[in-house]
Formats: C-alpha cells, structure tokens, sequence
C-alpha cells in the first residue's frame, strides 16, 4: 500500500484488484494530497469499514519529522524517520515567488565524493518513490511546492525506477500537479541513466556534477569517475543535449585546494562549450570532517570571471541554508545537536 508512490490510474488499479470500483482510488488519492488524512478512515466519500479495514493492516504516514531548523534565510531542514528507523533530511528553501525543495533520494550515499557530508557514512538504502514524494508533501503542507530539486543525499541514477516514478506521481494533477519544468535532476554521472533520462523524461533539467574537467583531478573528487571517465559521461551528455534540444547545465563545486587554478577554469570552459552548457559554481560549504578548503569571496568571483574570459556561461550559486547544516553537500541524516557538536 505505497500511496504516495501511486498515480491516478495505479490507485484506481489498486480498487479494481480487490473488487471496488475505480473511482474508490481516486477518492484515495484526493483524500491524502487535498485532505492531508492521516488514516485511511478520514478518506472523504469512504465507507467507513472500507478505511478501518485498511487501517488494520497499514499505517498511512509513511515518517515523522524528528526534528526541525529554521536558518536565518528562511531555508527549513527537517530530519524524517521513515517507518523502518531510516534518518533523511529534505531541505525547503523559499523564495518570495517560488517554494524549491530539495529532496534525497537514498538514506546516505554510496557514491563518496571528497567534498560531501551525505557520503560519508556509505549508503544504507534506496528510498522508495512513495518517500521521495512523502518529502515533498512534508513541506508542502506549509506552503504550496512550486519548485523540486533531486540534490539531496544519495545519487538519483543509482535509484533511477524510483525517480522516474516520483517525477510522475509529482505531475498527477491529482495530487501536486507539478510541472516537469520545474523539476531538476543532479547526478554525478551514470551515461547509461543519462541517456535514458533523455528519453523517459526530457522536459526535467538535469544537471551533471562536473567539479573538474580532466580525470585526473575528478577521480580525486568525484569516485565515480574511476568507473565511468569523463570520456563517458560526457558522450553521455552530448547524446542527452541533442535529444532533448535544452542546455544542460553543469555544476561545480569550487575548492580552493583543488579544483580552481587557471587551467581548471580554461578546461571547464571548453567543456561547458562543447555542450552548450550552462555552468554553475557553488563555493564549497564547509563540512566537519573533510579537509577541504573554501574559497575567499574574492577567489570565487575571479575564477568565474576566468571561466567567461575563456567563453563559459557561468553563475554562482547562492549558499542557503549554512547555519543549519542545510546547504548543499551538508546533508548528513543525524540531529543537529550532534552538528554543533562536532562544530566546536
Ligand atoms: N548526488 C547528486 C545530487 C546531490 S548533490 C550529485 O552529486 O549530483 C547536489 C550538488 O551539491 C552536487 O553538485 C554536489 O556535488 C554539490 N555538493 C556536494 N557537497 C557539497 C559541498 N560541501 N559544498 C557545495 N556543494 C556540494
Ligand atoms: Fe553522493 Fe552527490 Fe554527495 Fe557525491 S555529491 S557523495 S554523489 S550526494
């Protein structure tokens, strides 16, 4: 009984299987995303034996917020228990005209780059696409989701079935009706999963994490990259470019110890050109435990006008959310208590 992970036609399947009419699922689906019930007897136009029934065998809230913080910025982190004991965190982050979230797609990451929170404790399981859409719902219930970027912990193209699943049931119109352009998918670089990205869902941005243009210096960073060399990932993305007909956009998360050297910024560039994309640096956040170091304010803006002088299109990104360990790359599924902790 994944509800959550059900569109309209999966739920009135469900009904039809044990001997109800369709429109019972749909009636199912309306009462979790407009009536926000918390059992199945609260489902409006139910019989009432139909939802204690299902009451007895399944428990309809699939987590709990074990904790909340609220950064200076606004950007909210709430810790989830999932029914199993499993910790993720999914990040809010409004703006006056939008409401982003940011979800995570695995309890942990199995990937490790050398700059992430999220990877540190290895993997412990793939989320379900029921609790992806649960993390969404989980903000929305404040204010309206306009926005949902897959960057949390956990590398979406080693969970692909359960993405695709939850960008689909995000677009129910039934449920959150959420358009496919106001979704964004992150990955650090699977060139199977990129290619059939481009066929499965080519209206969605997707983002590769590119952090260094050669493999020498990305195999230090970015794991991945051993298994699957830029060679790859980026024939990969030249064929996803040209098949959904959109710029793609690459990340890169600037290391002052790293990764910004002019040459760096040159190689960048040049890859950013071959494939028409847009780039989009992200001055590290710093996370206790990893060696890394973070540029000076004036390092960043030089090395972006570095990458322009070269012919890139670069932005930076704006950090939200650092005071609560909620900006990108912080996520590491454990109380807040325990971050100011290790902090001081
Ligand atoms: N696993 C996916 C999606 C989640 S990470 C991926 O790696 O693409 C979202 C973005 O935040 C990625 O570009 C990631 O490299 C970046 N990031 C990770 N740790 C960071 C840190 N400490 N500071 C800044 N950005 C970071
Ligand atoms: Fe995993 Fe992405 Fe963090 Fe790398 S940056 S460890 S892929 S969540």
């Amino acid at each position: 009984m994944d509800v959550y992970g059900w569109t309209r036609a999966q739920a009135e399947a469900w009904a039809t299987s044990i001997g109800l009419p369709a429109y019972r699922g749909e009636q199912l689906l309306r009462g979790v995303y407009r009536a926000d019930v918390r059992c199945f007897a609260e489902i409006p136009g139910w019989p009432r034996e139909l939802g204690q029934r299902l009451d007895a065998a399944y428990r309809l809230p699939l987590a709990e917020e074990v904790e909340q913080h609220v950064s200076s910025d606004g950007t909210t982190k709430s810790l989830l228990r999932y029914q199993d004991g499993a910790l993720v965190e999914c990040v809010s982050i409004p703006t006056p005209d939008r409401h982003t979230v940011c979800v995570s797609t695995q309890v942990g990451c199995p990937v490790g780059c050398s700059f992430c929170a999220s990877g540190l404790a290895g993997v412990e399981r793939n989320l379900r696409a029921a609790e992806i859409v649960w993390q969404v719902l989980h903000h929305h219930r404040r204010r309206r989701v306009t926005h949902v970027v897959f960057m949390g912990s956990g590398e979406p193209f080693l969970n692909y079935d359960a993405v695709i699943q939850a960008i689909r049931v995000l677009g129910e119109p039934l449920g959150l009706g959420l358009g496919r352009r106001r979704i964004t998918v992150s990955t650090s670089g699977v060139p199977m999963r990129i290619r059939q990205f481009a066929r499965d869902e080519p209206q969605v941005t997707l983002a590769l994490s590119l952090h260094a243009a050669d493999d020498a210096t990305r195999s230090r960073l970015v794991p991945l990259n051993r298994r699957w060399p830029l060679a790859e990932v980026l024939a990969a993305m030249r064929d996803y470019a040209s098949q959904v007909g959109r710029r793609p956009t690459l990340e890169y998360v600037l290391l002052a110890d790293a990764n910004m050297s002019r040459v760096h910024a040159e190689q960048l560039a040049a890859t950013a050109r071959a494939l028409h994309a847009h780039i989009n640096l992200i001055p590290y956040n710093p996370v206790a435990d990893l060696a890394h170091v973070p540029p000076e304010r004036r390092a960043v803006a030089a090395f972006a006008s570095m990458v322009r002088r070269y012919g890139g299109h670069a932005t930076v990104r704006r950090p939200r959310g650092c005071d609560i360990a909620a900006a990108c790359g912080q996520l590491r599924r454990q109380s807040l208590a325990l971050f100011e902790t290790s902090q001081h």
